[in-house]
């Protein structure tokens, strides 16, 4: 075969070479050990957690080593795009904090490695695709969908394995002159790549999250260009992870089945291999076992969820580490306050078999997260969730702002800060009773305590309530009054010997908690009455009296 007739024959307009792109996109002047990788998501309009895994973990890596990020847009599969995708997905990734260096930008390009659209790169893969023709590793292939089945048909008849290979590769070895007429026919053809592997030789390789890994050789005459001249996904890569002089790639390990053919393709193309982080799939518990999160099956699958549930951006920041690195629990216990961007992210510590996702887990480093914060920053990030999620509640929340931090200061701030709060929308049934339109009793006192004690303790609290007392003076007149009607003050003696008192001073707090908050569990009532202020304290105390 003269390949260098049948490359011109296929690429008449390709005038660039190979050499000319090296040129053009040359090796990046990075110091020692600065990683290059990039985030390559189809815009498809749908934006996972996985998406974020692999987004966060190529972050760390190139930003903790002093190296390059860049956001690539593998946008080949025109039927899976919807309108607004990218945007959609430079978005969700900048919501996440996920900054790139270069790459795809709402409003076009940024960085000298680009076209960062797979679509605007089809010059650049063609100029490959010529010269693997002119190697003789690549040909043309014309058939049609219904000769491909045909051949599948005749394979599952001979208990054959399936795929383009050996003596089914039917236009592997066809002359020039067949392809010269199906091209002057105008029969459409895909471009496809001539495997010299066998399934009876092995690879061995590293990759740096699964370890060593021996794989099967690829015999497939895999796609390189579909018929519209885009290029599959594998082509694409090697291409683009080449000249984007890209020195990790992290993704699925679903992909990993057709590392072979990647690997084969960087040889043929004379092109050094980038080393590979094949991060195993989010897993979750179904019953007694475990599968995949799906996107039909499960909404927390879908980075949406995640805003609208309300959880702040830095809950499922720490999440994923949790889950992506085993020691980073232990270091925010021994690290606190320390921005998360100081823990040392290592591959080593990644689980080369996939994570188990655990929405009770991340509930819970959530309320850690939101323990952290000062009152200016939870008012902040409630604000924006409410003003998208809940006019109600932004409305409330923004009418005085100085009474609105005041209540989330509530419990901040020292050692042991409250737990209340695992995503914002908790935020309402915890403040609600603090606004008098939301103000309802939704609790009653327990059976056991006679009406009459209780009205006694709320008639001698406001009898001596002062608003200036400190917390000290103002807990030592609750005491006072819990004696005085034959109550225990002191808890130690009380559960020493229930029998001898009517009650408690703890009873005796939440007589006036219902009576305040509406409830038996609330802030600290100190500085909830503070807050709320001596006239309605002292009303709604009033109001409940005349109850009973
Ligand atoms: N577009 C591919 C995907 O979304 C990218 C995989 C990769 O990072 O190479 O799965």
């Amino acid at each position: 075969m003269d390949t260098t007739a049948l490359a011109q024959l296929l690429f008449p307009h390709v005038t660039l070479t190979p050499e000319d792109l090296e040129g053009r996109f040359p090796p990046r002047d990075l110091k020692e050990g600065a990683i290059v990788s990039r985030m390559a998501p189809s815009p498809t309009g749908f934006v996972h957690l996985g998406n974020l895994v692999q987004g966060l973990t190529s972050e760390r890596l190139c930003h903790q080593s002093g190296g390059t990020l860049f956001l690539r847009v593998e946008d080949t599969d025109a039927k899976r795009e919807v309108p607004g995708a990218v945007e959609i997905l430079i978005e969700s990734l900048k919501h996440y904090n996920i900054v790139f260096d270069e790459g795809a930008t709402i409003d076009g390009d940024s960085g000298s490695y680009g076209p960062y659209r797979q679509r605007r790169r089809v010059e650049i893969y063609h100029v490959y695709a010529k010269q693997l023709v002119l190697q003789g590793e690549a040909y043309p292939c014309f058939c049609t969908e219904q000769e491909l089945s045909d051949i599948h048909a005749r394979q599952e008849a001979e208990k054959a394995n399936f795929g383009y290979f050996g003596k089914w590769a039917v236009w592997r070895d066809r002359s020039l002159e067949e392809i010269q007429a199906e091209l002057n026919k105008g029969t459409p053809y895909v471009l496809r790549f001539r495997s010299t592997g066998s399934l009876s030789n092995k690879i061995r390789m590293t990759d740096l999250i699964k370890g060593n890994l021996e794989l099967t050789e690829n015999d497939i005459d895999h796609v390189l260009l579909k018929s519209d001249g885009i290029p599959t996904y594998h082509f694409a890569h090697a291409v683009d992870d080449h000249l984007m002089r890209t020195t990790h790639v992290v993704r699925g390990d679903e992909w990993l089945p057709t590392l072979p053919f990647h690997l084969q393709l960087f040889r043929s193309l004379g092109f050094k291999p980038p080393k590979y982080l094949h991060i195993g799939p989010l897993m979750k518990m179904d019953g007694e076992s475990k599968r995949k999160l799906s996107k039909r099956k499960d909404p927390e699958l879908a980075l949406t969820y995640y805003r609208a549930a309300g959880f702040p951006v830095q809950s499922v920041y720490e999440y994923l580490m949790t889950v992506l690195n085993s020691n980073f629990e232990d270091w925010r216990r021994a690290n606190p306050d320390a921005p998360v961007d100081k823990f040392p992210f290592s591959v080593k510590k990644m689980n080369p078999a996939g994570s188990l996702f655990d929405a009770a887990k991340l509930r819970d480093v959530s309320k850690n997260v939101i323990s952290r914060m000062d009152a200016d920053t939870v008012y902040a990030q409630v604000v924006d969730f409410a003003a998208e999620f809940d006019a109600d509640l932004h409305v409330h929340l923004t009418a005085d702002e100085a009474y609105t931090k005041s209540i989330l200061a509530i419990g901040r701030g020292g050692k042991k800060p409250r737990k209340d709060f695992a995503v914002w929308a908790d935020v309402k049934p915890y403040l609600d009773f603090f606004f008098d339109d939301w103000f309802t009793v939704t609790e009653s006192y327990p059976e056991a305590f006679d009406k009459a004690d209780i009205k006694a303790a709320l008639t001698l609290f406001t009898e001596r309530y002062d608003e200036a007392d400190d917390s000290t003076v103002w807990f030592e007149k609750i005491k006072a009054i819990a004696e005085e009607i034959g109550y225990a003050s002191d808890m130690k003696a009380y559960r020493e010997n229930p029998d001898a008192f009517r009650g408690s001073v703890a009873d005796v707090s939440m007589f006036l908690r219902v009576a305040v908050t509406g409830r038996q569990n609330s802030p600290d009532m100190y500085s909830v009455m503070q807050i709320l202020g001596r006239a309605r304290v002292l009303a709604r105390i009033e109001a409940m009296r005349a109850t009973l």
